[in-house]
């Protein structure tokens, strides 16, 4: 003989099963997407794709420069032309090349003889090197701020 609390305990433990099984399909079923913006192919579940009106890029960042890209904005400054993976390598380069600039500099050479060296303009050099220097400047004026 079954008893109601047997029966009752058996159909809530198959019913726990279930919404388990459910839980994981939510999670586990996947497609690939594009992003229009970095054309990098990602994993998106299914279930979450649709909510609003779904994401259209893969990132924030990529929703960003898609935003810059249709209304036209930074295209002075090139930031349109690139991605933004592109862009954060242009950064990691230039900030190379500020440190050697200063190295150099603290080595006592002209702008000039750096300008030859880095096959670039000397005005361009020393832009660079005020742009460090105004850095430094202000991580300084940070720690003091935090010392305060
Ligand atoms: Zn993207």
């Amino acid at each position: 003989m079954k008893s109601y609390e047997e029966a009752k305990k058996s159909a809530d433990l198959k019913i726990e099963r279930l919404e388990l099984c459910i839980r994981n399909i939510k999670k586990n079923y996947t497609y690939d997407f594009k992003c229009p913006s970095c054309h990098e192919i990602k994993k998106r579940t299914v279930f979450t794709a649709k909510i609003g009106k779904g994401r259209k890029y893969c990132s924030d960042a990529c929703r960003a420069f898609g935003y810059r890209k249709r209304h036209g904005i930074g295209k002075k400054h090139g930031i349109v032309e690139s991605t933004p993976q592109q862009l954060s390598e242009k950064r990691k380069n230039q900030l190379k090349r500020r440190k050697k600039i200063i190295k150099m500099r603290e080595s006592g050479r002209t702008f000039n003889e750096i300008a030859k060296k880095l096959n670039v303009s000397r005005q361009y050099v020393h832009q660079l090197f005020t742009k460090a220097k105004e850095i430094e400047k202000g991580a300084k004026n940070e720690q003091r701020k935090n010392l305060d």
